[in-house]
């Protein structure tokens, strides 16, 4: 068995002791002869991972009692209705920040359910960074402000947390979430599709403020409804039970690893070492503020297009997989989250150094 260096966006690789943990507890999960997605999400069995896994989640992020984590199914794409159908209330106002891609998908789907105000956008300088706190436009009458920490295109972050007064802020944190430490009470609202940062593709994490709850416009689908949700412990249909586990695996991995301190760390250091290379060199190029470069995702482009599909070929050839950039974007993205290791990031940078000698 050879496992690759992968570097997907997302679904994105997960830590090996995980899957072999997952593989060994398979076709019999701790003695009781049957695998845990063959489980009743209600058996005592079941119930007791998925309380653990809230319980490991709440601990790494230091999630205060007065917040509520559901585990649902939508990905991100389907906060980008649940949050305005829950959060919009009488008046049906929101203040959006558009950062790149997911911002505005999330800004289009609001749309539909409300009055939508832009606070902020970087769309002029073609998304290469994010509004300072003091160009934010806010209306102090929106229901939420709604921004995304991490845009997972665009290889853009935010270095601050936007101050919205008294206005919940609500932040996708789909390609972010457990890559550092984070004061969850500045929050209203904070969301993540599973599938970069925490575990399989099908699981949607919501960490949602008590009092937000059970607000939710006439007419919302249930499913749809936080509230209904958080009553019945992220249960109230059958529930993407595997996903859950693995994710709880996950989340003890991390803790072993030193937590999201230990994290960001390495996280830091991996980012860095890439940002330098990319910066010394000629032949390479990233285009985002240095203030707001990613951690998780770094985009990259060739001196030559043309060798995009040399690249390519050459790096997968190597076993360093999935580099290509978003199809909206083009170029290389390497995304470098938690699972990542440090010796993928040097084995791509001695790749690059390799390409650029012998193709510059
Ligand atoms: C991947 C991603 C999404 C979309 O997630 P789905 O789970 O596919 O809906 C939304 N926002 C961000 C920041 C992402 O990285």
């Amino acid at each position: 068995m050879t496992r690759k260096y992968n570097f997907s966006a997302g679904p994105a690789g997960l830590p090996d002791e995980v899957l072999l943990q997952a593989q060994q507890e398979l076709l019999d999960w701790q003695g009781k002869g049957l695998s845990i997605m063959e489980m009743s999400h209600r058996s005592d069995e079941f119930v007791a991972v998925a309380e653990q896994a809230e319980q490991d989640l709440r601990e790494l992020m230091a999630v205060p009692d007065n917040y509520r984590v559901l585990f649902l199914q939508g990905g991100a794409t389907g906060q980008f209705a649940m949050i305005p159908l829950n959060l919009l209330g009488e008046n049906g106002k929101a203040d959006y920040i558009n950062t790149g891609v997911w911002s505005s998908k999330a800004i289009k789907e609001a749309r539909l359910y409300g009055d939508i105000h832009v606070a902020g956008s970087t769309e002029a300088d073609n998304f290469s960074s994010v509004p300072a706190q003091a160009e934010l436009a806010l209306r102090s009458d929106a229901a939420y402000l709604h921004y995304t920490p991490n845009e997972t295109i665009g290889g853009v972050a935010y270095d601050y947390i936007p101050d919205s007064g008294e206005v919940p802020l609500v932040a996708d944190y789909s390609s972010s979430i457990l890559s550092e430490p984070l004061d969850v009470s500045r929050f209203g609202l904070i969301y993540a599709g599973a599938q970069k940062n925490i575990g399989p593709a099908g699981l949607t994490v919501v960490i949602i403020r008590e009092d937000l709850l059970g607000n939710a416009r006439p007419g919302t689908p249930t499913m749809l409804d936080y509230q209904p949700h958080a009553k019945a412990g992220s249960m109230l249909n059958t529930p993407p039970t595997f996903g859950w586990y693995l994710a709880g695996l996950v989340f003890q991995w991390l803790k072993r690893q030193g937590g999201v301190t230990a994290m960001a760390e390495c996280n830091r250091r991996k980012a860095g070492k890439l940002y330098d290379f990319v910066d010394r060199s000629a032949f390479y190029a990233n285009p985002v503020a240095v203030a707001n470069r990613s951690l998780m995702n770094v985009p990259f482009t060739l001196a030559d297009d043309k060798l995009d599909a040399l690249f390519l070929q050459q790096s997968e050839a190597a076993g360093l997989l999935n580099l290509q950039g978003h199809r909206s974007v083009g170029g290389m993205r390497a995304s470098l989250y938690n699972a990542v290791p440090e010796a993928a990031v040097d084995a791509l940078i001695d790749f690059m150094a390799e390409f650029e000698r012998t193709q510059g």
